[in-house]
């Protein structure tokens, strides 16, 4: 696309974001894939519409008031990147825009009030467990509470899983084959701690000493992709000086892993991102590591059938192309048949704070995701995310649907100890 941005005049992120614009040649071929043109059944509300956009305001043709309303509804899902035949890649305009857009931006109190709050409890899993244990002590008045705090409560489990503390070391069980670290989420460690149990469960038995470093903290994406790119700097930088001396960076959460290969993008144009681009390289989803190593061992035949439903976490499929592993790890399990759900490139509505920020679209988006999941006819479906597996089990239960909603490595881990 043509354009007049004077990228020098933007900072460090003139260049991809001008990359980017530069690169879309307006094709469409993207519509189809964004969940957001779907429901909001707007140009503007498309990746082409909104990459027009930043562009205008980049150029100084447009009040960026006039583009925020359709910027804020992208969900940040990144479908538009595989469905682009030009490569555009979004990822490097949509999170720096909003970076930029953050000083300049006015937003009302209760907006405002809501963001500090959410950004001062959910990377921290101590506050987050206390203020979740609130929020489930007033959630029989949540009819009464402001309509932006309602879905907030929704998610919440009830009653909340007791706290499990993690060692900082894990011995490899077996011949040693590799030693990792391992992120431990933020939103994950509170509502379900057995998803890091059963990481480091399946990882130890494959013979991969896990450690997991005291001084990690929140990988940063959530207050990227809302951009605040102040906290997500100092949250990679802290990073970066927590994981070294390993083999790889675990990570169980498609956001996480997604947000810490990221890390060059945030920190580009600093002292550091030479550093990020090494951290970024040992930055690997879970499903993928075990996938290399050649699985986790043989796992014991129950003589079952079981057909299990893949639900793609936008930012392991989009964000890190990750696909194949996660399907070929649930394959391994004897018994066991992967379907795929009818349209499945389409985010569930979960992504970050999302059902905060855009409660209706959420609610719609995960709604027809639980019922893409019924219609499978399966007991049972997996994903990579925290946030989609709450998301699912939350629009599952809406829709009275017993179904089983289960991370990959718990399922595999279950296998291997044979339940
Ligand atoms: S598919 Fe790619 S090149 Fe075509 S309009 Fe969308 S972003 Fe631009
Ligand atoms: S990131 Fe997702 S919602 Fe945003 S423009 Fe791309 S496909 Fe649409």
């Amino acid at each position: 696309m043509l354009h007049k941005i004077d990228s020098g005049k933007i900072g460090p992120f003139g260049e991809p974001m001008e990359e980017a614009v530069r690169s879309c040649v307006h094709c469409g071929f993207c519509l189809a894939a964004c969940p957001t043109y779907g429901e909001l059944e707007q140009e503007l509300d498309t990746p082409r519409g909104r990459i027009v956009l930043m562009k205008e305001v980049l150029e100084g043709g447009l009040e960026i008031e006039d583009a925020l309303p359709h910027l804020d509804a992208c969900l940040g899902c990144l479908a538009c990147e595989p469905a682009c035949p030009s490569g555009v890649e979004y990822r490097n305009l949509i999170s720096p825009f909003r970076a930029l857009a953050e000083d300049q931006r006015s937003r009302p109190l209760g907006e405002k009030v809501r963001r500090r709050l959410v950004s001062w409890t959910l990377p921290h899993p101590d506050r987050f467990r206390v203020a979740a244990r609130m929020a489930g002590l007033v959630k029989p008045l949540a009819g009464v509470l402001p309509r932006s705090m309602r879905p907030m409560m929704d998610l919440l489990p009830s009653p909340l899983p007791p706290e499990q503390k993690l060692q900082e070391r894990y011995e490899a069980r077996g011949e040693h084959r590799a030693t990792v670290a391992l992120l431990a989420g933020c939103a994950q460690q509170v509502l379900d701690p057995d998803i890091n149990a059963a990481t480091i469960d399946v990882l130890t038995r494959s013979g991969v000493e896990v450690v997991v470093p005291r001084e990690q903290t929140c990988c940063g994406a959530l207050s990227w992709h809302v951009g605040d790119h102040r906290a997500a700097k100092e949250y990679a930088r802290r990073n970066i000086e927590a994981f070294s001396k390993v083999d790889a960076v675990i990570t169980n959460a498609a956001g996480c892993g997604s947000g810490m290969h990221e890390y060059p993008l945030i920190l580009k144009g600093t002292d550091d991102e030479e550093r990020a681009a090494e951290l970024a390289a040992l930055v690997v989803d879970v499903s993928v590591f075990l996938e290399r190593l050649g699985g986790p061992g043989e796992i014991p035949d129950r003589g079952e059938e079981v057909t299990i439903a893949y639900h793609d976490a936008c930012h392991l499929s989009n964000g890190q192309g990750v696909r194949s592993e996660p399907r070929r790890l649930l394959q391994r399990i004897p018994g066991v048949k992967v379907v795929e759900l009818c349209d499945a490139h389409l985010c569930c509505g979960s992504a970050g704070t999302y059902n905060i920020d855009q409660p209706e679209v959420a609610a719609s988006l995960g709604e027809q995701k639980a019922r893409a999941v019924m219609d499978s006819g399966v007991m049972m479906v997996a994903s990579g995310n925290i946030g989609c597996l709450t998301q699912l089990k939350m629009h599952l239960g809406r829709l009275d649907a017993s179904i089983e909603v289960r991370h990959t490595i718990q399922i595999l881990r279950d296998a291997l100890n044979g339940i």
